[in-house]
Order: C-alpha cells, then structure tokens, then sequence
C-alpha cells in the first residue's frame, strides 16, 4: 500500500473548499451589483415613471368620440401623504403676472406664511424680473404659462406652442436659473389643448395643471373683492383638495383686498397650503 496515497476525501474536501469559496465570492458579487443597480433603478423611475405614467393616465381617459373628458383623479387620494393624514390642501395658483400687483399679494402671503404657485407671462416677466425672483426666494412656485399668452398664436399647433413655451424657458432661465416643468395652459386645457398637443407636452416632461376652483376674478375686468373670495370659499368648501384660479396681472387691484379673506376662510375650512407638486392631483380637461 502506498503511504503516500492520500485518503480519497481529501481531494473531495479540496473540491468542496474551492467551490464554498467560489460560491462565496459569487455571493458577494451579487449583493454589491444588486445594491448598486437599486440605486440606479430608483432614480430613473423617480425622472422617467412619472411622465409615461401620467401621460398614460391622459392617453388612457380621452376617448375620441366623447368630446370634453374632464380627468379628476379623486380616487388617487390615498397616494397623497397629505390626503393620507386627512389634510385638505389648498393651492393658491396666480396667473398672468407678475405686474404692480404681485408685490401686495407676496406682502399678504409673507405675512400669513401661506406658499403659493405663480404662473407667469414670459413678456411680464421680462418687465418685472426682480419681483419674479422675489416671489422664488420667499418660496413660491414660478410655474410656465407661455411667453406671448395670445390665444391664436400659441394654439396654432404643436409647434406654435412649444416655441412659445421655451422662450417663457429661456427667460425665466435667466431671471431664476431655473425653467420651471409645471405649466397652465392660457385659459386652461379645455376647448385650447387638442389631445395631440396634451400627449406632446406630458411626454416633454412637464407637467400640466388646470384648476377645480374658479375664483371668477375675469368676469369682468375688476370684480369686487367680497365676490372673489365669497366664490373661492364656496366652491372650495366641499374638496380635499383645491387648486384655486386667481390673476395677479395688470390692474387686478381688488385681488389683495380678497386674498386675506380667502386665506383666513380657508384655514377656516380646515385646509392647509401647498405650492404645487408631484404629489398634487393633476387636473385636466381636454377637447379631443
Ligand atoms: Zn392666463
């Protein structure tokens, strides 16, 4: 017999060595690209989910033969950590400014520590930059609504429209350093945005949003204060959330005697405020 031999299990164990540390090493090599690729998983749907998703969700409402398809996602609500925890929330959404009247709403909003959402002219802002800034470093939202706001002109077709919207870009870029990815339509989606133009602007990344409360406030070129406010409190009284319709443009000088009202109302009403967000229920109504 060979001494030498060795017992027949200790190539086996040999074997059986190589191979735990094979599978050990596989192990961790597995973990660590696991970790990595979750990572890189959870920024692209942070960036990229959202729009399909909500593009999908327009694209998926408008039937062609229905004419107006107003979305409300209502039953949304749970999604909403806000909604969650039973809060009503309130979005006070200016549009058409800046003009001599937005530094007295931006007073009021100081003063109440409420947060609001600016949807500005791009020519206005060209006249008042300083005010815009203003209203970005108190905290509010500067939002796009188009650079000229002529109806014809930027409803002309797709084209039209981005052409105008990304010279509003280009301005705020400069007066903020920032272009703003939340819009309104001019005079809001409904009878204005073809259905085509709405899947365009949704699959560009921005995201668009009408209102649920009409304050009324261009019934007629001024309207009285108490009317401003008696219409947002009324129409707000029954929503969890509210994205409230008000001008800040030129000569709108019966806004600032509404708004204390209006936000004095509100809480009454239970409603907390917010600037406009992911979070925020989107509100579209389109014409197809
Ligand atoms: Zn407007």
């Amino acid at each position: 017999m060979d001494q030498r031999q060795q017992p027949f299990w200790v190539p086996v164990l040999k074997l059986f060595g190589m191979a735990f540390c094979f599978f050990f090493v596989a192990l961790v090599g597995m973990y660590w690209f696991q970790t990595g690729s979750a990572g890189g998983t959870e920024i692209s749907s942070r960036f990229i989910e959202p729009e399909i998703t909500e593009a999908a969700l327009v694209l998926g409402v408008v039937v062609p033969e229905a004419g107006l398809v107003p979305l409300l996602y209502s039953d949304e609500s749970d999604q909403d950590p806000k909604v969650a925890e039973n809060l009503k929330v309130a979005y006070l959404t200016f549009d058409d400014g800046p003009s001599e009247v937005t530094p007295l709403v931006l007073d009021i909003l100081k003063e109440y520590q409420v947060p609001a959402s600016f949807f500005v002219i791009g020519s206005q802002v060209e006249g008042y930059p300083e005010i815009v800034q203003r209203a970005h470093w108190e905290g509010h939202l500067i939002g796009n609504h188009t650079y000229s706001h002529k109806y014809r002109q930027i409803y002309a077709g797709s084209k039209a429209f981005f052409a105008d919207l990304d010279r509003a870009e280009a301005v705020l870029m400069q007066v903020i350093g920032e272009q703003p990815r939340i819009i309104r339509a001019p005079g809001g989606t409904r009878g204005n945005f073809t259905f085509e133009l709405a899947g365009a602007v949704l699959a560009s990344g921005y995201q668009l949003y009408d209102w649920n409360v009409d304050s009324r406030d261009t019934a007629a070129p001024l309207v009285a204060a108490e009317i401003i406010r008696d219409q947002v409190l009324r129409q707000a009284a029954d929503k969890a959330e509210a994205i409230i319709l008000l001008h800040d443009g030129p000569g709108k000088i019966t806004l600032p005697k509404a708004l204390p009202g209006i936000i004095e109302g509100l809480q009454q009403q239970g409603f907390v405020f917010s600037v406009i967000n992911e979070d925020t229920t989107p509100i579209v109504a389109l014409y197809h």
